[in-house]
């Protein structure tokens, strides 16, 4: 973790105030209280707008940022009450005004391919000519030509995309991502993609959690090989998985486990192997077709199984078995992608609420199956085509992601010691973030007690 003060956006240098009080706001949405499942996956801890006959009506709700921290949430005067029995100088807390928007905790995006080369516009064309996702790949498109891609791209080159499309992200209000590898599938580029990401987080404001992904497919070297799956997938727990661990960027291992791409058996030899040098697992699930891979993120408590859009009966019963244990199972779900591969079928979010199971939902970002940098587009998608409502949505993209990366302890809500990462925005309710899909809703970003958006 970086400290809260760093110098960003072109270095700017000026010594900022060590406090910030967010006055002004008709809502806000705290999301205390931990991860979200089943009914709870809706709370989304509103205040405000506070009733007229409230002492406290007039100034409003607020957040109190101390030192890159939240000091404190509520009606103002309690707040500021609070504060200064506590010591806190208030004269040295500026004034940031939400001028009637909501407020709620930075949005974290758990499940971004961030860095890769070229593009696949192509692919769009294709599909509305009927090709399916695994036609293309066999045809050596879909990931294998980004594969082709990113080999060739430099770091400085990769760095130069990442940076233009975290800027896209922190405009819709993200604070937090996890990036994948995956377009190396070779242990040299592998480690430059984790290696960027963790730059890219260095660099700031947005953090990025790198995570390995080298059994993403099977590279074109091994394919024509009669036995280049297995010989892939010991290439990967025998070369790469050493290699990444000694490197010492990676916070997770990833797995593609889906019919035609790795099997579960595989999965969990190169799950369980990472496990073994410190990776956490989490996994590419039933993205297509039912494989085993909810059962086997339950099986080996994966933090996060990720797309669930065709998951088997026994893979939904596990996930809700799991949720009840102190290491719940975060569903992923990706709905962005679904509906940029024009499928009719959608991942059960509802099932998996009924049954207790905490949803998260990221963009997917990547260059073939969802190119879009914007978690509220996904947040929109998740309302229309998996039936959440906006605040079950809201939970998804805070608290519950914070959760897919092992990070809620950290970020996901705006609660006192947490980190003060903060989106203001246009609106005046969380209802109507997805409600405006694809506009620029997002008046100014806190990350870490410093603004670091404000339009
Ligand atoms: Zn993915």
């Amino acid at each position: 973790m970086s400290s809260p003060f760093r110098v960003i956006e072109g270095g700017r240098s000026e010594e900022p105030s060590p406090g910030l009080l967010i006055v002004g706001a008709t809502e806000i949405a705290t999301m205390a209280g931990g991860v979200r499942s089943g009914p709870s996956q809706g709370e989304i801890g509103r205040i405000g707008p506070i009733p007229a006959d409230d002492p406290s009506s007039a100034d409003g709700p607020v957040v109190a940022c101390w030192e890159g921290r939240i000091a404190a949430v509520g009606p103002r005067s309690k707040v500021e009450a609070a504060l200064a029995a506590e010591g806190y100088p208030l004269g040295r807390f500026a004034r940031v005004d939400a001028a009637g928007g909501v407020v709620t905790p930075g949005l974290i995006d758990p499940h971004t391919h961030l860095l890769f080369g070229g593009s696949r516009e192509n692919e769009l064309i294709l599909r509305q000519r009927g090709a399916g996702y695994m036609e293309i790949l066999a045809a050596g498109g879909g990931i294998l030509s980004t594969v082709a891609a990113t080999r060739e791209a430099s770091a400085e080159t990769l760095a130069a995309h990442g940076r233009r499309w975290l800027d896209e992200m922190l405009g819709h209000g993200v604070t937090t991502i996890e990036a994948k590898s995956g377009y190396g599938l070779d242990l040299e580029t592998e480690i430059r993609l984790i290696q960027v990401a963790w730059d890219l987080g260095r660099e700031g404001p947005i953090d990025v959690v790198p995570t390995y992904l080298g059994a993403h497919a099977v590279p074109a070297e091994y394919r024509a090989r009669p036995d280049g799956v297995e010989a892939y997938v010991r290439s990967v727990i025998e070369e790469q998985l050493p290699g990444v661990a000694a490197h010492g960027r990676a916070r997770f291992c990833d797995v593609f486990c889906e019919e035609g791409v790795f099997s579960a058996d595989q999965s969990r030899r190169i799950l369980q192997a990472a496990e073994a040098y410190g990776l956490t697992p989490r996994l590419h699930a039933d993205e297509l077709v039912p494989s085993g891979g909810a059962e086997l993120a339950a099986e080996i408590g994966a933090a996060s199984a990720d797309h669930l859009a065709a998951p088997s009966a026994a893979g939904m019963d596990a996930l809700a078995v799991a949720a009840t244990t102190d290491r719940p199972v975060v569903a992923t779900l990706l709905p962005a992608t679904t509906w940029f591969l024009m499928k009719e079928h959608h991942a059960p979010a509802r099932a998996f609420i009924d049954r207790g199971v905490p949803v998260a939902i990221g963009t997917d970002f990547n260059p073939g199956t969802s190119p879009t940098a914007s978690l509220p587009l996904a947040m929109t998608a998740a309302c229309l085509n998996l039936r959440m409502t906006p605040d079950e949505v809201l939970a998804a993209v805070t608290i519950n992601a914070a959760r897919a990366l092992l990070l809620e302890d950290e970020i996901g809500s705006l609660e006192p010691g947490k980190a003060a990462d903060v989106v203001i925005w246009k609106v005046p309710t969380t209802s109507q973030i997805p409600y405006w899909p694809g506009a620029d809703l997002v008046r100014t970003v806190i990350k870490r007690g410093r603004i670091v958006l404000d339009r």
